[in-house]
């Protein structure tokens, strides 16, 4: 089985994030495989490991995505391809990533592709479906579960809460979401053979694709921070006073009674 990964190398939400010039500043940021690429890679390794075949991970960046790339290797899979677009795109959107993957994928024998629901930073939950659309695939998004049976794919999507049941055939386009599978960490072993396996890159030229293919088709304005959480009130006093003063803030101040 020919599976393909899709992974976004993002920044860690964990970590403290600031913005200069409209822009998220990238120094001293740490860098992360998106955690719901996590799911999908370690989701191809059990499909793999189940039914055979080979497990690629491709990702849409610059060489630094090399980094997550090899620790995708180091988990299990069989090879990595960098679609390095440093030189040829410098403002790309979700139409940019997703024409490249799909351009990349369309003369492929794919069976599965697995995406991850949402990324993290950009979390347009796009790409995916928009890959799949390109390629004239069926796709379902945020799967919780994923059964394949020869050519039948039985798959248990999250819808808010409750569970959808949905059978399909392949080849297919799926996204993970958070309680498919737990992924493993990269062993030992895995990252000393990772470091022997193969990891491609190319170029838009190589898709004979060029800058004013990819354009993107919006514009980001403006990325500005939450703002921040005001203190807590603690309400003191008898009950009933407190009751009363709760009624009276909800009215006066949140206005929501
Ligand atoms: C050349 C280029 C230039 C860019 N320039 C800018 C810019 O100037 N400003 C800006 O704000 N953003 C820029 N971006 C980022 C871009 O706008 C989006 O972040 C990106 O297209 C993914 O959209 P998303 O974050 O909403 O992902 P989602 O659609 O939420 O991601 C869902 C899933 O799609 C897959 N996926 C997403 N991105 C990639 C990827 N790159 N490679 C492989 N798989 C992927 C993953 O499986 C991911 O879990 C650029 C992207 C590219 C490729």
């Amino acid at each position: 089985m020919n599976i393909y990964v899709l992974m976004k190398r993002t920044f860690d939400t964990e970590e403290k994030i600031t913005i200069s010039s409209g822009k998220i500043n990238e120094d001293g940021a740490e860098f992360i495989i998106n955690p719901y690429d996590e799911y999908a890679i370690e989701e191809a390794i059990q499909v793999r490991d189940a039914h055979g075949g080979e497990v690629t991970v491709v990702s849409v960046g610059t060489e630094e995505a090399e980094k997550q790339l090899r620790t995708a290797l180091a988990m299990g899979a069989d090879k990595a391809v960098l679609i390095n677009t440093e030189d040829d795109v410098e403002e790309g959107d979700q139409f940019t990533t997703s024409k490249i993957l799909a351009e990349f994928l369309k003369d492929k024998e794919v069976d599965l592709i697995i995406g991850g629901n949402v990324a993290i930073d950009g979390g347009s939950g796009q790409v995916g479906p928009r890959v799949a659309e390109l390629l004239a695939i069926p796709y379902i998004t945020t799967i919780t579960k994923l059964d394949i049976e020869g050519t039948t794919a039985t798959v248990v999507r999250d819808v808010e809460g409750d569970s959808e049941v949905i059978e399909t055939s392949l080849p297919l386009l799926v996204t993970a979401q958070q309680g498919l599978n737990e992924p493993r960490y990269p062993s030992l072993p895995g990252i000393m053979k990772a470091k022997k396996k193969p990891l491609d890159e190319i170029e838009l030229d190589d898709l004979d694709l060029d800058e004013d293919d990819v354009e993107a088709k919006t514009k980001t304005i403006e990325i500005s921070l939450p703002p921040k959480k005001e203190a807590g009130k603690v309400l003191e006093g008898e009950l009933e006073d407190q009751v009363k003063e709760l009624v009276g803030l909800l009215h006066n101040e949140a206005k929501v009674v």
